[in-house]
């Protein structure tokens, strides 16, 4: 049931530090959410350079507030952090940042929020999945993180840039992530997941991330691309009768992760879902 609350002296404050931040559906989401759930927060969008990004989350932070990191400061935010939870810490990067007595905590929601994305999704936890992993970036290892602690077989990272896919595994991976060094090395090999954790699919005139025929099968694809229509690589594995999802799911996963972080309550997830599937189909 919506409680609205009116903002006033005691409001918290909870913004987005990042820069662009202009299009971001988070305030829309979030603030959804803070309605819904009849808390005293109000969430705003603030454009941030990378030397400002402390002081604003200290700042914020010690008037009791708190926020997300987006694009280009996540891995800056997770030094910035007084406390770190283990996904800041096994991935290098923070994209939410609450104060507390104990100074700044910080979390990487996209590990949860993808894990809880993939569970919904595949309806169980991916155990002894074997897995192709596509990117080396910040999402990539977020994702990696999530599929180790989830129990999966195997996964294959493959990369654009190899020494990028190294890095990543050295700094996560253990005897469960491959690099793969050549693409054509997973020609004709089997694969129960496929996640698109590139760019690629955001901009019309993109290649697809992959092409699907080369694998002998392939059980599922995820793509964290999202935008208002279905991405093509979803389009492309669905035409092959792969099963296929957008990153609509995992980002409205991981905001529900901040909002639980912030306040300590469950976040009311069906409403924040049908505020980010209002915005994608154009409502104002
Ligand atoms: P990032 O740190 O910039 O990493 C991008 C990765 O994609 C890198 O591995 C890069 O390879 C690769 N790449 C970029 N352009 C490419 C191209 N033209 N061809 C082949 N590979 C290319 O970005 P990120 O933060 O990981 O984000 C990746 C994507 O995931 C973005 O589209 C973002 O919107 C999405 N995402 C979605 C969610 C969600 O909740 N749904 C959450 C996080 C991210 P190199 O190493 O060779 O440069």
């Amino acid at each position: 049931m919506s409680r609205p609350v009116h903002p006033s002296a005691g409001t918290r404050v909870l913004a987005l530090l990042g820069d662009p931040v202009a299009h971001s559906l988070s305030p829309l989401v979030q603030n959804t959410a803070f309605r819904e759930a009849g808390v005293d927060g109000v969430y705003v969008a603030l454009r941030c350079a990378g030397e400002d990004l402390e002081g604003f989350m200290r700042g914020i932070g010690r008037a009791g507030g708190g926020g997300n990191v987006t694009l280009p400061h996540k891995e800056r935010a997770a030094a910035a952090v007084d406390v770190p939870s283990e996904a800041v810490r096994r991935t290098g990067a923070c994209n939410t940042f609450w104060g507390t007595e104990e100074g700044i905590r910080g979390d990487n929601t996209d590990v949860e929020g993808f894990r809880r994305a993939l569970r919904h999704f595949l309806g169980e936890p991916p155990d002894g999945y074997r897995v192709l992993l596509l990117g080396a970036g910040g999402a990539a290892r977020a994702i990696l993180v999530a599929l180790l602690e989830d129990g999966v077989g195997e996964v294959s990272v493959l990369n654009r840039t190899t020494e990028r896919a190294r890095a990543v595994t050295r700094r996560i991976g253990g005897s469960r992530a491959r690099v793969v060094d050549r693409s054509a090395d997973v020609d004709g090999e089997r694969f129960d997941l496929v996640v698109n954790a590139t760019p690629l699919g955001l901009s019309p005139d993109d290649p697809l991330p992959v092409d699907l025929d080369r694998f002998d099968r392939v059980g599922v694809v995820v793509d964290l691309v999202y935008g208002p229509d279905e991405t093509p690589f979803v389009l492309d594995a669905r035409k092959r009768g792969i099963r296929a999802t957008d990153g609509g799911e995992m980002l409205v996963h991981q905001a529900a992760v901040a909002f639980e972080r912030w306040w300590d309550l469950p976040a009311p997830l069906e409403a924040m879902k049908r505020a980010l599937a209002g915005a994608r189909n154009g409502e104002p």
